[in-house]
């Protein structure tokens, strides 16, 4: 038995036969062509085709996948139709005299190069989608049926990596799982597997061609597989992959039920997500709303200031596709761990207690101002609740309203429509807590961010892995704080919900259900555990002691 580990796109366990792909070796000739126009044209053609086959992969991927991890084929069909690449590479083919196939391969190359150098990851990974589009025209100039690749049986398929093309084209009947050397988690290509729910590993480095026709097991819970397991290994993750099975059907069962206890108290659970990619999620996994989209990551994921029209159009499509559930957008928590370039920061001694979040935000009031303006365009869309992040007192909860009521009579001096939304701040800070009675007299509710939380309170650098032995996330202090926000709250008539990690650990949830919790925002894929939990307890019986993890 072989033992290789990679990075696990999903919890969940394959069995099969490994069938290992490799690509058809393609010459690109360097001979020059006497016949520029015949080379153009069937450019020109097989990027048509190309076209017309991601828009068809789109339509499939909708299917397979959903509307959100299909979207980078549309992207991809409009990357065919770029000027500029287009161009560049009938410009080799009219002055170079080169065939189609090398002027392809020559400018897609120069442009996946400008993408892989740019120091913003989102953007890197923009390089593989070139490169994606490039194979898709290159297939078609060399009449290769990328279809062909995984055979008629099914299997766990192996490959040195696998374009987004390449994978929802797979039949899903017949895939069991995917390995692949290279990749990342965040890839297209990880990103559609997780949404079709195949366990897959990226990064495998192991990954041999031999293993063609052995038997193998991705045991996604660990990321890793076993190649030509033990029968013992092999029992035992078949039991394993049942239960899955098992437990998936049920959540599934779960799906459109409220998250209300044996006894009869309902809660929300919500979604966490970092921006509208993350919309199918929520739908797939049924969540009530969502208690917290970070920002921060259309900033993140942008080369220079998103402006107005970019942020506006990123809060509508997650306002408007979830209406009329609750969406709650936090306002720009850049600094600390989250930096961007283009923003120069000075550098601090200690940025988590440095100029972050709110702090920044009311230092750079233009730059907050263009979130807020595009913020309350999105709320005419839906139903909209915007947080501010790491607020410590009333003061700067006034500041932002007024900010907001600034933004307000600009847009509709421009008589641009507002809609309602409620306004809330999240409570991250002992000082938050402390003051809690004043700050729910301003604002519609409170959203305890536990991480931040217990950073702040226990004095423990959250980035600090080494601190682990001394951070006892269920320490007494930082559950008194919650209880003292949910009582705060509710003398003030506002609803309390926790979006940072610590609402979905289970081994909680009937301690936030007896402190009155009004809303648990978690990570997509919890949200169906955490309603099951619910709904099976019952507060009337005692409570269960609360362990502390220390
Ligand atoms: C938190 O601090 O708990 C939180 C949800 O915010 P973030 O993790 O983004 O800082
Ligand atoms: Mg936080």
């Amino acid at each position: 038995m072989q033992v290789a580990t990679g990075k696990s796109v999903l919890n969940g366990i394959a069995i099969g036969k490994i069938k290992v792909y490799t690509p058809p070796k393609v010459e690109i000739s360097e001979a020059l062509t006497e016949d520029v126009d015949k080379e153009l044209q069937r450019f020109e053609n097989a990027r048509e085709k190309a076209i017309d086959q991601q828009n068809a992969l789109y339509e499939k991927a909708v299917i397979d996948a959903g509307e959100d991890s299909a979207e980078v084929f549309s992207v991809h069909a409009m990357m065919l139709d770029d000027d500029d690449l287009v161009d560049a590479t009938k410009e080799i083919i009219q002055t170079q005299k080169h065939n189609a196939e090398y002027a392809v391969k020559i400018a897609f190359n120069n442009q996946a190069r400008v993408f892989a150098e740019m120091d913003d990851p989102y953007m890197k990974e923009r390089s593989a989608d070139i490169y994606d589009i490039q194979q898709a025209v290159l297939n078609v100039l060399f009449g290769i049926d990328p279809e062909s690749m995984q055979g008629t049986e099914p299997c766990i398929l192996v490959a040195n990596d696998l374009t987004p093309s390449e994978t929802v084209r797979l039949d899903k009947s017949l895939l069991l799982g995917i390995i692949t050397r290279e990749g990342s988690l965040n890839s297209h290509t990880a990103i559609l597997a997780r949404s079709m729910g195949i366990p897959a590993l990226v990064k495998c480095a192991d990954v041999a061609s031999k293993w063609d026709g052995q038997d193998a097991i991705i045991d996604g819970y660990n990321g890793c597989v076993y190649v030509d397991p033990t029968p013992d290994l092999q029992e035992s993750l078949k039991k394993k992959q049942e239960e899955d099975i098992k437990q998936k059907a049920l959540l599934k069962g779960l799906k459109g039920q409220p998250n209300t206890t044996i006894d009869g108290k309902t809660i929300q659970v919500y979604a966490n997500i970092g921006g509208p990619q993350d919309i199918g999620l929520v739908q797939q996994n049924d969540a009530g709303g969502v208690g917290l989209f970070r920002s921060e990551f259309v900033y993140l994921n942008s080369r220079d200031y998103p402006t107005e029209e970019e942020q506006f159009n990123a809060y509508r499509l997650a306002v408007e596709t979830l209406a009329p559930k609750l969406v709650v957008i936090r306002t720009c928590d850049i600094g600390a761990d989250k930096q961007v370039d283009y923003m120069n920061m000075p550098k601090e001694d200690n940025p988590a207690m440095g100029l972050r979040a709110i702090r920044l935000c009311l230092t750079h009031r233009d730059f907050f101002k263009t979130q807020l303006r595009a913020l309350l365009r999105a709320s005419a869309y839906g139903n909209l609740g915007i947080m501010f992040p790491m607020i410590i007192s009333a003061r700067e909860l006034h500041e932002c309203k007024e900010l907001l009521a600034e933004c307000t009579k600009e847009l509709e001096d421009k008589g641009v429509q507002i809609g309602k939304y409620q306004v809330g701040i999240m409570i991250e800070t002992p000082a938050a807590v402390l003051v809690a009675d004043s700050l729910a007299e301003d604002c519609d509710f409170f959203s305890i961010g536990t991480n931040d939380l217990t950073q702040y309170t226990l004095a423990i650098d959250r980035q600090n892995a080494s601190l682990d032995s001394f951070l006892d996330t269920h320490h007494p202090a930082v559950l008194r704080e919650i209880q003292m926000t949910i009582e705060a709250g509710h003398r003030h008539g506002i609803w309390v919900g926790i979006c940072g990690e610590l609402g979905a650990d289970r081994s909680l949830t009937e301690t936030f259900l007896r402190m009155g919790i009004d809303e648990l925002s978690v990570n997509p894929v919890s949200v169906l555990p955490l309603r099951k939990l619910i709904r099976d307890t019952d507060l009337r019986k005692p409570p269960k002691e609360t362990v502390t993890t220390a």
